[in-house]
This record gives C-alpha cells, structure tokens and sequence, in this order.
C-alpha cells in the first residue's frame, strides 16, 4: 500500500489516459494493468450516462478488456446493500486480484468504490477519476468506506488509490447545486490554510462558481495542497493531526445522517456546519474577531443558506445525540476542531449538555 500517489489535474487529462497510468511516478501511477484480466469501470447512473462510453472507450484504446458496474447516483449508494451489489457484480464480470478499478464519478463514487476494491479478494489496486469539485476533496487522502443508517461512513478502511486523474473538462455538466457543494470543502481547505487562500476566493468567486479554467483550477489546486499536507503528516490519523479535516463536519456530518443522506447533500451539511461551528468558538472566546463573519459572507456569495433546516428531526437533542456516534469521540464528549483564526485551529472536547447549550443559543441568534 503506498501512501503517495500522483494527482493530475486540468482540462483534457483523461485524454492522456494511458500515458499517466504507465508513466513512472511521479508523474505516472507507474502501473501496467495485466491484460488478460478483465478490468471495472466503476461509475453511477448518472456519470454513465454523460462519461460511460467515452472512459470505457479511453480504457479500451489502452488494451485493457473493462466491464462497468454503475450504482444508483447519490448518497443512498453509500450502504451496505449497493456494496453487496456491486461485489456481486464484480464476481459475475469475473474481477480477478489483477483487476483494477477505475472510480469514475465523484465522492460517492470514490468512496464506495474505493471500498470494494479496498476490500475485494482483500484488496486490488483503484485509480480515481474524480467528476465533482467536491472531489477534490474526497479523491486524495486514503479514506474510503459507505455509511450506515445510524452513522456516516461507518464502515471503511484507509485505502489509497494509485493515481487521481482529474479532468476539469468533465466538470462542466455539475448542476448548479452541485456546484456549490462541493465549493464547501473548498471553503474549509481555504479557512484551514489562511489568508491567502481565502483571499483569492474572495476576489475569484463568481469565476469560480462560473467554471471559470483558471479560477477553478486553481481553487482545486490550492485545495487539494492543503488536503494532501495535512494527510502526508498523518496518512493513517493516528497523531490527530489530520482531524483537522474535520472541520464544519461534526455538525455537518449529523445534519446529513439526520435527513437520512436525502434532505442535505454533503457539501451543504459542511457549510452549515462550518458556520454553525465557528458560531460556537465565537461563543466560546476563541475565534479572533471577524473570521466568522467572512467565513459566512463567502459561503452567502457562493449560495449556501446558512438557516437551520426545518423540522423536528434537526432538533438539538437529536444533533447531539447523532454526534456523540462520532468515531472521534472519547468519554461521552463531543470532540469538535474549531477555527481559533484563518489558518489555525484548536480541539475541543464538549460535554453532550454544553453542546446542546450552545446549538441551542446559536440557532436563537
Ligand atoms: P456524488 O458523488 O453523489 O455526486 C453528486 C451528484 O453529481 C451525483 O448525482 C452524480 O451522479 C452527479 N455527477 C457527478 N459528476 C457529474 C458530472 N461531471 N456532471 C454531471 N453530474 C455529475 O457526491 P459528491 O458531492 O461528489 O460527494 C459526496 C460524498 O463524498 C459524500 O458521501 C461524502 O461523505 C464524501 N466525501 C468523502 C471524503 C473522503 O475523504 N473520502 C471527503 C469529502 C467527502
Ligand atoms: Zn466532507
């Protein structure tokens, strides 16, 4: 298992394909897919129906034999039963321990992809082809897995693919509201890095919700360096270094279990979260003044709405309890990483009552 891997991103890189899967690294995953195994094109319907035959045909213009296995689009693909599937689906496509599987979609694609073959005849070799721009995020770090009704990602292993291959061309038919999910990882990496990052989206904002080629890229570029610093210096999270990720996602992460991975898409769930989060370090004293303010106007510019959803299911109880189910959690308290300032961060771990306390004065606010 290697923890480094080469990223490619930028228009027309799927096109280079087989260069980049054979090249040695750094620039190439430095992979030869065996041809005489049949190898998986992983996708969902959606991305099928738009990428399908062209990425079969890139596969295929390299001498490999590919079979697809395509899931539902959507959150609700990240389960256990869609897992059983797709297994299946592998063995009947005759997927050998040679097989590679190209993830081509975004983060659940990734993700639970990333975990069959993680997980497949005990593991085979995985390449990303990322399709959102939340995939920026979640196509570079190791961390693949499904959720379960109870909680998010609840299965999964870390398993890092050989190379992510990530051709901004394809992300031009993202609906708008897709768009801006995936701007809130963007919003996060920015906030965790300082004033730089941040700044630039200030000033590029509506290039980059236009899909601007520069703007964009360079928005997932920076993202993507922060991401992959953070997980260089903990690829396995054992020194608590990469929890930091983790930030706006301990109420993000409850948000999105509590509508059943329906109501809010992640990216929307991280925004509130994010603003929700740097509301309470701000009643906590430690948020240096006016970072929550320009965490929440830049959200508001890229379209979030920043209100509490509707309805009794996000009551704060509810909130609370969801989130004491964190893996992070130690003792019964809920460990939250709260912005101190642009670019530094610090851990906290609240009692259950203190947390409803303070969702509670946040929502009244
Ligand atoms: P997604 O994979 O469901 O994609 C969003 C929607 O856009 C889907 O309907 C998909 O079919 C469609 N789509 C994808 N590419 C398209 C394209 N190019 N054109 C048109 N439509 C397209 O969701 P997502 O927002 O990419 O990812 C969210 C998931 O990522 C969540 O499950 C979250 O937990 C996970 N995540 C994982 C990590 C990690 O480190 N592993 C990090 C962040 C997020
Ligand atoms: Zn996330």
């Amino acid at each position: 298992d290697r923890v480094e891997y080469p990223v490619v991103v930028g228009e027309g890189v799927l096109d280079e394909l087989c260069s980049y899967l054979a090249s040695a690294p750094p620039r190439g995953a430095g992979l030869v897919p065996a041809p005489e195994v049949p190898h998986v094109l992983f996708t969902d319907t959606t991305v099928n129906a738009l990428y399908g035959d062209r990425v079969e045909a890139l596969l295929r213009a390299c001498g490999l034999e590919v079979f697809r296995v395509v899931v539902p689009a959507g959150e609700a693909s990240k389960s256990l039963a869609t897992y059983e599937w797709a297994v299946g689906e592998m063995l009947q496509g005759g997927a050998g321990r040679k097989s590679v599987l190209f993830a081509l979609g975004g983060g659940v694609v990734g993700d639970l992809g990333g975990f069959v073959a993680a997980t497949y005849m005990r593991g085979i070799a995985f390449v990303q082809l990322p399709t959102t721009i939340l995939a920026h995020d979640s196509a570079v770090g190791g961390k693949v897995g499904i959720d379960h009704p109870l909680a998010k990602n609840a299965l999964g292993v870390f398993a890092f693919p050989r190379a992510v291959l990530y051709d901004t061309a394809l992300l031009r038919t993202l609906p708008p509201r897709e768009v801006r999910s995936g701007l809130a990882e963007v919003v996060k990496h920015a906030f965790l890095e300082g004033e730089e990052y941040v700044s630039f989206l200030e000033a590029e904002a509506e290039k980059i919700m236009a899909l601007d080629p520069g703007a964009l890229a360079e928005a997932l570029l920076r993202g993507i360096a922060v991401k992959a610093d953070v997980v260089s210096r903990d690829p396995y999270e054992t020194l608590g270094i990469r929890e930091v990720l983790n930030l706006g996602h301990t109420v993000g992460h409850a948000l999105e279990t509590l509508g059943g991975y329906r109501s809010l898409l992640h990216g929307e769930a991280v925004a509130l979260g994010l603003a929700v989060e740097s509301r309470i370090a701000e009643r906590l004293g430690i948020l240096a003044h006016g970072v929550r303010m320009r965490l929440e106007a830049l959200l508001a510019r890229f379209g979030f709405d920043l209100r509490w959803p509707e309805g009794e299911a996000y009551d704060p109880a509810s909130v609370v309890r969801v989130m004491l189910r964190d893996k992070k959690n130690v003792r019964k308290k809920i460990r939250f990483v709260f912005l101190t300032d642009l670019g530094k961060t610090e851990f906290r771990e609240l009692a259950s009552e203190e947390s409803e306390a303070h969702l509670r004065a946040v929502l009244r606010e």
